[in-house]
């Protein structure tokens, strides 16, 4: 059985230095850099992987995977980069970026290539899921990163990433969905989806969209044995949706105490 334990142990931390960032104390850092569709997240840790400092900015650089603004996306990782740098009184350097699954050819380049411009020494590029495993530890299961713009579902089999398979569904959509139901903007519609209090009002609203994302699920998995599901991505915090995925499925799913913030501090964790 998945236990996620350990990852919510990393993942509180990390909330907490975000608020309070440590000082670096002369450690040698490593920042894992996540370039997403809605999201820039920087996840500072040490070298006994324990979380330093950490901080993240809504960005719109980033589209289907792709860098679509990279001055806009250098600016923002060199911003967030220098706000840490001063909080924690130490120079980040040693960094590590992480791209979807199958895109290492066409934009596994300008990602790294954005976090150079921003100032950094890029030591390991590595695919998404892989990061996220290296927060989770799942040995057999599925991991599914409901982000932004898209949902990737891997298989992890032995620990080892197996098969990967990223499809443009994703938050966007569950905005777009409210927006036209409730007959406002999607920026009005992405404020309502990110308050807590309101995720019991919208969630029979996005329903279909879970449903389309349960389709994908059950696509993936054709073939493999898997009996388990974790869910990661900032879509996946809301609430009830692991519930929901897994009367579905019919298959356990749990999901990380902030699904957030697993890919960036498993890209740290891995250098
Ligand atoms: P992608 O993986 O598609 O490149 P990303 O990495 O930027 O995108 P994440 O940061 O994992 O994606 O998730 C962003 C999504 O999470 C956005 O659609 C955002 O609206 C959604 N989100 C953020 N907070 C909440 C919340 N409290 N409740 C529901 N959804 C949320």
């Amino acid at each position: 059985m998945i236990q996620l334990e350990d990852s919510n142990k990393i993942i509180k931390k990390f909330e907490k230095v975000i608020k309070t960032p440590l000082k670096g104390a002369g450690k040698t850092l490593y920042t894992g850099i996540d370039l997403g569709t809605a999201y820039i997240v920087l996840a500072v840790l040490d070298e006994n992987k324990n979380p330093v400092c950490g901080a993240y900015q809504a960005a719109d650089v980033v589209k289907d995977g792709m860098v679509v603004d990279y001055m806009g996306a250098v600016r923002i990782v060199k911003k967030l980069k220098a706000d840490l740098e001063e909080k924690i009184g130490q120079e980040l350097y040693l960094a590590g970026v992480a791209i979807p699954p199958g895109t290492e050819n066409i934009d596994g380049g300008v990602v790294k290539n954005v976090a150079e411009a921003a100032g950094f020494e890029v030591v390991k590029v590595l695919d998404e899921p892989t990061a996220a495993n290296m927060i989770l530890k799942i040995q057999d299961g599925a991991v599914v990163d409901i982000g932004g713009g898209t949902t990737g579902i891997s298989v992890i089999k032995k620990g080892k990433v197996v098969k990967v398979m990223d499809e443009a569904s994703g938050g966007r959509h569950f905005s777009l969905v409210i927006a036209g139901a409730q007959k406002i903007s999607i920026e009005e519609a992405e404020k309502m989806k990110q308050d807590f209090r309101l995720h019991k009002e919208i969630f029979p609203l996005v329903q279909p969209v879970i449903k389309k994302i349960i389709s994908i699920i059950q696509k993936a998995l054709e073939g493999y044995d898997v009996d388990e599901l974790v869910l990661v991505g900032g879509t996946a915090l809301l609430t009830g949706i692991e519930t929901f995925v897994e009367k579905e499925t019919g298959l356990k799913t749990s999901k990380p105490s902030n699904p957030m913030f697993v890919t960036p501090l498993g890209i740290a964790a891995a250098l």
